[in-house]
Order: C-alpha cells, then structure tokens, then sequence
C-alpha cells in the first residue's frame, strides 16, 4: 500500500455508491459486518445516475400509501416480457418483481421518504413510487444512514484495478487521495454501474456515431470495474449495443444533463432528420411506453440528429425541455433557424398535412387522428402543423444506461465464464441489470433491480464474511 494510515482491511467491500452499492452497504452493516464503499466521483456527485431518478417500479396487491390500485407478478412480469421481447432470466426477473413488493418498506425504514400517488397524464401512479425530492434525496438518506450505522464512504476513490484468483476477488486497487491503495476484504460486491460513459467503448459496438451521444447521467459510470471482471474469466451477459436511450434535447451537456433534457412532444407533432424527412411512426403509442426507443431512432440517422417540429395547438400538452424551443412564423423560417433545407420540409410539411384525417383528438387515449397513405404514418394525435407559430426542438440520442454486464445467480453471486460460481464476488445494480434487461425498458425498473440485488447482495456478502470468518 502507498501512504495513508487508512483501515484498508474490511468484511465487505462496496465498488460504486449509487443505490445498489447502498443498498448492498446497508445490508451488510445491519449484519454487523465492516464495510467500505469505494465511490469514483467526489462527495457532491456521489449516488451515480441514481441521484437523477424519480422512481422505481413496485409489485403489490393492494393499495398502498404511495401506489393506486394492484400491481400484481403476473402483470409485472408480462409487461417486462413485452419491452424485452422475451430477453430476460425469468428467475432472476421474477426474483427483482417479487423483491419490489418490500422496496417502498425497506427504504422508508431507512429515511427514503416517498410522494403521494401521482394522478395526471403519466398513468405511473398505479405502477410506481416517487420519492420525495427525486433520486438525491434518497441517496443522501441511503449514506446518512450507511454512515450512521459505521459505514466507511470513500470519495474520489477510483477503483482501477480488480485482482482476481481462482474465481474469488483478492483484493482491489484504487486511486484515492493522489496514490495508490490496495484494499481487501473476505466479499466484494461491485455496483459500479455501466460503460455508458466510456465513449471509445461504446465505439466499439456504435462506431463513429458514439461521438455523438450525449450521456444523461454521471460521468463516472465507465466500465472500468466491468471490463476488469470480463476480462478475468466472469461470464458476460447482454449485448454490447443494447441500452436505455432517450432522445432529448440536442444543447444538453454531454454529461449529467438529467431528466430535465427530455423532450416530450414527439407524440404532437413530426420528427424529421437532416433530410428534412420523416422517419419513424411518432404516434405509436402513449409516449411513456415509446420514449425509450427514440435514443436509438435518432442514433440511426445522419449525424445522429432528429429534429421535432409541432405548432401552437401542442403547447401546453406536454412538460417543457428546459431549454427553449426554437420559434418561427412559418415552417420556411423554421427550417432556416435549425440548419434544414426551407423547400425540403415545407414538401415535408405539406404532404404530412394532406394525409392527416380528421378525429377526435385526445392526448390522453390512442385517438383515431392518423394519416392515411403516408409512409412512414402516423397512427395517432396526428394533427396538421397549421397554427404558427411553429416550434422545433433539435434531438440527439441521450444514453441512460447499457446492459452488457456480469452474469450473477440468485444470491446476486458473480457467475464465471465456467458456470461456477465465484467464491465471494457479488454484484447488483446496473453493472449486472443485462440479466433482466436483454433489451427494452420499463419505467422505473433500474431502481427496483439495483435495489432489490444490492440487498440480495448486502445480505449475502454479510453471510460469506461471517463464514470465512
Ligand atoms: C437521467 C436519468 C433518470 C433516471 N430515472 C430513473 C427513474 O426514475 N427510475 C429508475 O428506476 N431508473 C432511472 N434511471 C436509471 C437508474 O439511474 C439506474 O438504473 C440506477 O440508478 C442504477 O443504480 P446503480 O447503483 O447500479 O448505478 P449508479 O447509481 O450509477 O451508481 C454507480 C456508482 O459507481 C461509481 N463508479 C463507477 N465506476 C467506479 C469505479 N471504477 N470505482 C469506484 N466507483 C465507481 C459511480 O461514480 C456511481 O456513483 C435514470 C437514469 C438517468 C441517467
């Protein structure tokens, strides 16, 4: 070890301080056992992308103080099938549903608190608890509480290197406080989340279109742990492209933009890329249960640019970028103010509003105001850009998480490439979500699988330190 006096000798080790590593923290010190989390960022980004949620997504059966109505496995289960298309580990989807159903408990006893039930247009308040001043009052109650209970947090603690012999962890070596330290422990638990933040990574799979991607979240999530434990003999799960990716405001900075860079409007008017040219259904469906395919829709044209372009009759119907739109009197003017072709898209314009059939148009239902005879269509809320002024919005696609990750048991153990399990790796959260997560995604699962392993993980850690012990 260089330097420091620091106890670097621990039960269980915690690699990333988001909500898995927390949660997997916590467990670990209710069992009485001495824990230290290693977290890459400094104390005021601790929590990852987890400081920028809202929600998780939890299974109950009847209503609770913060859920309306049931939300039962069965339905849980089918819905995840859906935005998988079937690529999920049913025991281990079923383990996280099922987990789910203690989460909003398991967190308030920990000083999480939650909102009321939403009502209103986003149709969650059924399947989803929100937490009372978003993902960074939860996190700060997760460390208050972690360090109440003997917890160590490291800040600005990289792990760069992760020793492994025979399938077990023996040890890992952070940069902290300008040198090098080795740390061990009888568990380790990694929930250093994913390589979306590693852009030459992300190349790989996306080639020179990954230069454009704007990251949502922290810019700590790079792989670095992940790609330590593949290239060690750990068994990989998920495909190195697959991720959650929204498409949002296109002036968002590269890192850390958060949720207030969405735009929410595509289900109001038309989106068009470069070309000026329409590419893709934008009335599909509700626009919560479609957001998440926009990233890689926008990923898939030139320069990775889309654009959103409604009229006055959307304003008002959806909540607002935090940046401005683009405003002109007539879709000419607009094209000129976002760099398009004025005759391209006025030809755009115009054959989008010829094929629109009249409906009754309600924002809140699949209404029947679609096009006819228009490829790509639009097969709802499609209205004609009539009413100026007309707005636009630039998007590109915002990447929130990938799904490659390490593949785990039930007990949240680390698999390696040889089916065995490892020894003492654990792993929870985003790191390992691809085993639930093959491709697709549902609102306010993330936080239910990083919580749910990290205690399975916590809990689990806690167990082999007391029997190696
Ligand atoms: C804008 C946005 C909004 C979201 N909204 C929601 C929502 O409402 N509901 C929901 O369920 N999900 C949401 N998600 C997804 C959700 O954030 C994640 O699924 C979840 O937070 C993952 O938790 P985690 O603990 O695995 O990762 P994180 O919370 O990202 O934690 C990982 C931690 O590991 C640290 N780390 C990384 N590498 C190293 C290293 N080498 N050494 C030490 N530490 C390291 C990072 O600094 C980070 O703090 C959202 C994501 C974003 C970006």
């Amino acid at each position: 070890m260089a330097g420091g006096e620091q106890q670097t000798s621990f039960d269980v080790l915690v690699i990333g301080g988001g909500n898995a590593g927390l949660s997997a923290a916590i467990m670990a010190a209710e069992a009485g056992r001495s824990v230290c989390i290693l977290e890459a960022a400094p104390r005021f980004y601790r929590g990852g992308n987890s400081r920028h949620t809202r929600n998780l997504r939890a299974m109950h059966e009847a209503p609770t103080s913060v859920l309306t109505e049931a939300y039962d496995e069965a339905e849980y289960y089918q819905d995840l099938l859906r935005v998988t298309k079937g690529r999920t580990t049913e025991t281990l989807a079923r383990l996280a549903i099922r987990g789910s159903q203690d989460s909003v408990a398991w967190l308030e006893a920990r000083g999480v608190r939650f909102q009321k039930a939403l009502s209103g247009t986003l149709h969650l308040g059924r399947t989803n608890a929100f937490f009372l001043g978003g993902g960074r009052a939860l996190v700060n109650a997760l460390y208050r509480h972690a360090v109440r209970l003997g917890v160590v947090a490291h800040y600005e603690a990289e792990v760069e290197q992760v020793k492994l012999e025979d399938g077990a962890c023996v040890g890992v070596t952070a940069h902290l406080g300008g040198a090098r330290h080795d740390f061990t422990a009888r568990s380790v638990v990694f929930a250093a989340g994913g390589f979306q933040s590693n852009i030459p990574w992300l190349k790989e799979s996306w080639g020179a279109a990954a230069d454009n991607f704007l990251i949502r979240g922290t810019p700590y999530n790079k792989g670095a742990v992940l790609k330590q434990l593949l290239g060690q003999g750990v068994a990989q799960v998920g495909d190195p492209q697959q991720c959650h990716a929204v498409a949002i405001d296109g002036r968002a900075p590269k890192y850390d933009g958060g949720i207030c860079t969405r735009v929410d409007c595509v289900s109001l008017g038309i989106v068009v890329n470069s070309h000026a040219e329409r590419f893709y259904d934008e009335g599909e469906d509700f626009w919560p249960k479609r957001y998440a395919i926009w990233g890689r829709l926008v990923a898939a044209q030139p320069d990775q640019v889309g654009h959103v372009i409604i009229d006055q009759k959307a304003i008002g119907l959806f909540m607002p970028s935090v940046f401005p739109a683009v405003k002109a009197d007539s879709i000419a003017e607009l094209a000129g103010r976002i760099g398009l072709d004025a005759a391209a898209l006025g030809r755009t314009v115009d054959a989008f509003n010829a094929a629109v059939r009249d409906g009754s148009f309600d924002h809140t239902a699949l209404d029947d105001c679609r096009t006819e005879g228009l490829t790509p269509p639009k097969t709802h809320w499609a209205r004609r850009l009539d009413t100026p002024p007309f707005h636009a919005y630039t998007l590109k696609p915002g990447i929130t998480f990938t799904y490659l990750g390490v593949a785990v048991d039930q007990d949240a153990r680390v698999v390696m490439a040889d089916g065995r399990p490892s020894a003492n790796m654990f792993a929870a959260g985003e790191i390992m979500a691809g085993n639930v997560l093959g491709e697709g995604y549902l609102a306010g699962i993330g936080m239910t699988i990083g919580g749910v392993f990290g205690r399975i993980a916590g809990e689990e850690a806690a167990r082999h330190a007391s029997d190696a012990g």
